[in-house]
């Protein structure tokens, strides 16, 4: 009987370590999928793809905007995307492509918005809101304080601090010194929740946060001009993180 019992014991412990056919792929394997938007700004894309490609837990699709892709924004995109990726700077999508864009958001897709991002959408009034800050390609006025002109400067060398070093996003990330531009006199939500902060005189000290919107994660990363910031580990780090979180894995 005990012999019986421990034989019981073995098969039931075997039915449980096969993974039966009808079972989800777990989590962990299944890779984030992007959809990266880009258009009205340059980059060296040849390198930016390539360390995309290098990411092993990302696929990703890239959508260029305003034409012929920013329709792609509209709820139902969250099938087929954990996150998306904004590397544009759009001048402006449509105002029904407004709509939609925020109706997206309201189903819970993850959203990346990267570096130069920050200075799209000038004319729309709810995009700062969406990413938490805005980059001021002319004179404007957010949260009750007038901007001039943001500034830039590239080629700089940045010290940046690791605020919060619990953060899913920023977790293993020790502080490091990274190659890049550096943005000056933007505006910042005041409920964002910063992540990185730099002391670079050349630049306004929040260069990362996380804020929410909808029912959508946002993450913000100023960081990352060309190769010599992509190429630094702790950036890739930092955005592959970000993608996971953002994408709510
Ligand atoms: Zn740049």
């Amino acid at each position: 009987m005990k012999r019986l019992l421990s034989s019981l014991l073995l098969l039931a412990v075997a039915a449980v370590c096969v993974t039966p056919n009808w079972a989800a792929e777990p989590a962990g394997k299944a890779k984030i999928r992007v959809l990266l938007t880009y258009g009205g700004h340059g980059f060296e894309e040849k390198q930016l793809f390539a360390m995309l490609d290098a990411m092993p837990d990302i696929q990703y699709t890239k959508a260029q905007l305003p034409k012929p892709d920013a329709g792609l924004l509209k709820p139902g995109l969250e099938k087929d995307f954990d996150v998306i990726l904004m590397y544009d700077m759009v001048g402006g999508i449509a105002p029904e492509q407004q709509k939609a864009f925020v109706e997206l958001l309201k189903t819970g897709i993850g959203v990346v918005s990267w570096h130069h991002n920050m200075g799209a959408n000038q004319g729309w009034d709810e995009f700062p809101k969406i990413i938490g800050g805005r980059f001021f390609t002319k004179p404007g006025e957010m949260g009750g304080k007038k901007f001039g002109v943001s500034g830039w400067d590239h080629g700089q060398d940045m010290n940046v601090t690791v605020v919060d070093k619990e953060h899913p996003i920023t977790k293993g990330v020790k502080d490091f010194t990274i190659h890049d531009e550096t943005y000056n006199k933007y505006y910042v939500a005041p409920d964002v929740k910063v992540l990185l902060k730099t002391d670079n005189p050349k630049n306004d000290p929040n260069i990362a946060w996380v804020t929410q919107y909808g029912k959508s994660r946002v993450f913000h990363l100023m960081l990352g001009h060309d190769h010599l910031a992509w190429d630094n580990p702790n950036f890739r780090q930092i955005l592959n993180q970000g993608l996971h979180w953002a994408a709510g894995k």
